[in-house]
């Protein structure tokens, strides 16, 4: 070492200079860059207390409440994730985007996994169906893509739901906590906002969103981009606690004895097995893969894989009359939340490049039917030999219904807003990103696949977290919900391995 802790021998000059005997030579700096990954050849050794399949935002949460709630205790969690390390954060915070960095695995950096859609009972329901779902496959899930809007469900969907309105509203306020949720990031267009309340949408306020908008506090040395993901969540457990965390490794099924959860069977990139024991397995690979890798494993009990949801969408482009309002908005994002007259939201929102044009987008609530599913398709078999999955799904006469509603209530918003219409239209339902309900909370089998916790129906230690436990679609964007649920799953696993 050098006098800079740099390696190589002392200056010549320095020896010479100094009593170099008399004042000892400081040791090497600690190097602070670790490798981050466990070897799946380590975590096969190893017993597990916890095992937690996917990093979005149903693997971030449980993770981070586990070790909020645990310390440093000495149980022993590991993180599989299919995907590969791509982004330090979400994409808005990084200033070079697109193209990605090179830390990625050539030749497409985004690794996406289609999940073909068919009609489920109704051929000719409507040509949104013949868009694919898709599955990003990634660290830090979809988190590291996401529009960051969080609003909460509403009282009238929770309603029907197997969790209190009260026990939602405890778990609403920690996600929210964790995630920085506020409505003072985007600002109002108040004169917009003044409008829709006089005339017709009392309840429009300015959305909430996941964009942490106070400074560090003072003394505190870690900085977290504003913009929440779930590497926040990753970053925040590992400072609490060890865990261990293999990427580019596929959960392809899960085992259970006598009724019992004991692991789970794992592929790297060479298609080579491993087999990851743990007390307690959580499957949060989200709507398609969780269901498919319970499918593959003979988990097919009840409603696994079946009630499918998401949300329908009608957007419309709207534009301010200069004559009218005569600056540029800029910057803003409004909301009018699903009440008890209207089975669906909007949100309203402008871009400083958009001038006076912004989007409005409606999400309609979408009913959970049996016959939406995941079904696998036992002759095409995955490059780990897997049967893929393909999706089922059909709008029922009542979703067509709210998507009528829906586009007539845009057109209502416009009117109150003074603004014009320029194109209205309905993206197809694989391209809305809000799938959920594939393994929905329950209390009964035949109508769910997990029990109201998120444990799956007949299978101890064995859970589900992420969007296929929603069990109604609502009309909210879904991920502050995701993230409720899946801390409470997290505390009622902390309870079970007491
Ligand atoms: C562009 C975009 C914008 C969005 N904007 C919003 C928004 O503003 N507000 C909102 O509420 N929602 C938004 N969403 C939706 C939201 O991101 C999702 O609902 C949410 O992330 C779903 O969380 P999840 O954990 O269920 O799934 P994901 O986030 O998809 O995570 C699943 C994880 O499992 C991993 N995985 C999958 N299969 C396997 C396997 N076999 N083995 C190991 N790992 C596996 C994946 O790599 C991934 O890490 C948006 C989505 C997108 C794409």
């Amino acid at each position: 070492m050098n006098h800079y802790g740099r390696p190589g021998s002392p200056p010549a000059e320095f020896a010479s200079a100094f009593p170099v005997n008399a004042i000892p030579v400081c040791p090497p700096p600690s190097s602070d860059i670790v490798d981050p990954w466990t070897p799946l050849e380590t975590m096969e050794k190893t017993d597990y207390d916890v095992l937690i399949v996917g990093t979005g935002a149903g693997g971030g949460s449980v993770l981070w409440r586990l070790a909020q709630q645990w310390g440093n205790n000495g149980k022993r969690i590991g993180l599989i994730e299919a995907g590969d390390y791509l982004l330090p954060a979400n994409k808005f915070d990084l200033p070079d985007w697109p193209p990605l960095s090179a830390n990625v695995d050539p030749p497409n950096p985004l690794h996406w996994e289609s999940f073909p859609t068919f009609p489920s009972d109704r051929p000719h329901a409507h040509d949104s169906l013949r868009w694919p779902f898709e599955q990003l496959m990634a660290l830090g899930g979809r988190s590291i893509l996401w529009g960051m809007v969080t609003p909460r469900m509403s009282p009238v969907d929770l309603a029907d739901w197997p969790v209190s309105f009260t026990e939602m509203n405890m778990y609403y306020n920690i996600a929210e906590d964790v995630m920085k949720v506020n409505r003072t990031y985007y600002k109002a267009a108040e004169f917009l906002l003044d409008r829709l309340r006089r005339d017709g949408f009392p309840e429009a306020h300015t959305t909430p969103v996941a964009i942490n908008v106070q400074p560090a506090a003072p003394g505190e040395y870690w900085s977290v981009p504003p913009r929440f993901s779930t590497m926040a969540m990753l970053a925040d457990a590992a400072k609490r606690r060890p865990y261990d965390t293999a990427i580019k490794a596929k959960a392809v099924q899960v085992y259970a004895e006598k009724g019992k959860a004991v692991g789970v069977r794992v592929m790297d990139r060479s298609r080579k097995p491993y087999f990851l024991h743990a007390k307690a397995i959580v499957l949060a690979a989200s709507t398609f893969e969780t269901p498919r890798i319970l499918l593959n494993s003979g988990i097919n009990g009840g409603a696994v894989g079946h009630y499918l949801t998401s949300h329908s969408r009608v957007d419309a482009l709207a534009k301010i009359d200069p004559r009218d309002y005569p600056s540029i908005p800029g910057l803003f994002a409004v909301y009018t939340p699903r009440t008890n007259d209207r089975p669906y939201q909007m949100q309203m929102r402008g871009f400083p490049p958009y001038g006076r044009e912004f989007d409005i987008l409606g999400s309609g609530v979408v009913e959970s039917r049996y016959e939406n599913r995941v079904a696998l398709t036992p002759l095409h078999t995955d490059e780990y030999g897997m049967p893929k999955a393909v999706a089922c799904f059909s709008y029922s006469d009542a979703d067509l219904e709210v998507i009528r509603r829906m586009e007539q209530g845009i057109r209502q918003a416009a009117e109150a807003m003074q603004v014009t219409l320029d194109r209205v239209c309905m993206p197809p339902l694989g391209r809305i990103m809000h799938d959920m309900g594939t393994c929905r909370i329950g209390t009964h089998p035949s109508i769910s696949g997990a029990n109201p916790y998120g444990q799956i129906h007949g299978v101890s230690g064995l859970y589900v977290a992420g969007s296929s436990l929603i069990p109604t679609s609502g009309a909210v964007n879904p991920f502050l919900t995701i993230a409720a649920l899946s801390i409470r799953t997290a505390d009622y696993i902390i309870e079970q391995l007491k």
